[in-house]
């Protein structure tokens, strides 16, 4: 008898959590499992920022996926999926391939959603993978280096789009860098100005008042222009225009918020922001042997709300995904998805940070230790204590 084929697309956080689950939950010639990936390597979305703003090595943030699982267990294709066959159960690459599945997990993750903005497209910079945060560290010492030639002051205004979680870090990471970059390039610091534009009237919406305050606080100190309640209205190379006028600046950085990805659209499914609804077993309803989890998925707690498109999330969801898939192919109990909220703390560079855990707001250099435990955590759920280890030693086997 022909083993069932299991495909998992995408190795971020639920995906390469679910692959590493189904290993251990599999018997010895069980399943065939395939992981299929853009990249050879998992990178830690949750800190994108710091490689777009330049804080973080890169061997810190990209891991080869080699390393991360059971390459006798797991077969990993690096590969692009350009569409999927639902009736055929098949998977399409970008590289002409077809592969076959039995039993299907979507976890290919988030897109940017742009509004119809005109110009974000074409000109906004986007934290969407490691190397779109590469481009963008790249584009900001790019403008170091030029300013040294037309002294355009455009060059030194850096506008974060987005006073949110991710918008909040990003700015924090670029109060930590732009200054050594300035003393690297040989610019007074005093040039350089970093302006965060946010819809709302208040930084951080969502969060306690608290934090809000701290934060708003911290960024005067940290010299950030805070503008609230301005609406973006179009951006091009030179500036951003704004309700309240034009800012001068050739880097917008968009963190504005996220979508789901447009595969399940040109698929023909119906979905909430490119995101697949899903059962309580994570499934998506009348595809029962596809699963889908983390920003694709649209889980609902309850009538009203829907898991937001976080980390924690991802991470929660693999493994239970990974044991109804199990518990599907072996006909036994398949096990309801609870959501656990543990918290959310948004750094501000390294050395601050904002949040709440439990009914408790942290805030300031605790918070930013509670941060880095919650990082050291993920690196343990993949790869154990040597890998949090090997990353605390800063080794560097992708060879960047
Ligand atoms: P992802 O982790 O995005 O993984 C998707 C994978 O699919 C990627 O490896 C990608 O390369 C691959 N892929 C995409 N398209 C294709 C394709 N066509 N073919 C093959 N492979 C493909 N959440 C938190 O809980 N806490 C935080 O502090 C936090 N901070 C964040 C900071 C930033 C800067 C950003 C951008 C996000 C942050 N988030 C945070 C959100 C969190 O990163 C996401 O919710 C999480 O990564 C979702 O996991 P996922 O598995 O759904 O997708």
């Amino acid at each position: 008898m022909n083993k069932p084929k299991i495909v998992v697309l995408g190795s971020g956080y639920g995906g390469i959590i679910t692959t590493k689950k189904l290993e251990k939950l599999l018997k010895s010639g069980e399943a065939d499992v395939t992981l299929i990936n853009k990249h050879s390597y998992h990178y830690i979305t949750t800190q994108l920022h710091k490689t777009s703003a330049g804080t973080a090595q890169d061997n810190k943030i990209a891991l080869p996926i080699a390393e991360l699982i059971n390459n006798e267990k797991i077969n990993f294709k690096k590969a692009t999926v350009s569409s999927l066959n639902f009736d055929d159960k098949q998977v399409l690459l970008e590289n002409d391939e077809t592969v076959e599945y039995d039993y299907l997990l979507v976890a290919l993750g988030f897109q940017v959603e742009t509004f119809g903005i005109p110009g974000i497209e074409d000109h906004a910079f986007k934290i969407r993978s490691f190397r779109s945060s590469k481009a963008i560290y790249h584009h900001i010492e790019n403008q170091f280096s030029k300013y040294q030639e037309d002294h355009d002051p455009a060059r030194l205004t850096f506008a974060v789009a987005g006073a949110g979680f991710t918008g909040v870090e990003m700015v924090g990471e670029l109060v930590e860098n732009l200054k050594n970059l300035a003393e690297k390039h040989d610019v007074p610091y005093e040039k350089v100005q970093i302006i965060n534009i946010e819809a709302s009237p208040n930084l951080l919406p969502g969060f306690a008042l608290d934090a809000v305050k701290y934060t708003t606080e911290l960024f005067k100190t940290m010299g950030v222009k805070l503008m609230t309640s301005t609406k973006i209205l179009e951006c091009t190379e030179n500036y951003v225009k704004v309700d309240s006028g034009e800012i001068a600046t050739k880097t917008l950085i968009w963190s504005c918020g996220v979508r789901g990805h447009q595969l399940f659209e040109e698929a023909g499914l119906e979905t909430i922001r490119g995101k697949m609804k899903v059962d309580k077993f994570l499934r998506i309803p009348n595809l029962e042997d596809v699963y889908c989890i983390g920003d694709n998925a649209h889980f609902m707690v309850d009538e009203k709300t829907a898991l937001p498109p976080t980390a924690q999330v991802a991470m929660q969801q693999g493994p239970v995904c990974a044991e109804n898939i199990v518990a599907t192919m072996r006909g036994t109990e398949l096990k309801e998805f609870e959501y656990n909220h543990k918290g959310s703390v948004a750094s501000i560079s390294d050395y601050y940070a904002v949040g709440k855990v439990g009914n408790f707001v942290i805030k300031g250099k605790f918070a930013a230790l509670m941060k880095q435990v919650v990082e050291a955590k993920y690196l343990f759920a993949l790869g154990g204590p040597g890998l949090v280890f090997k990353q605390t030693l800063g080794l560097n086997p992708l060879g960047f």
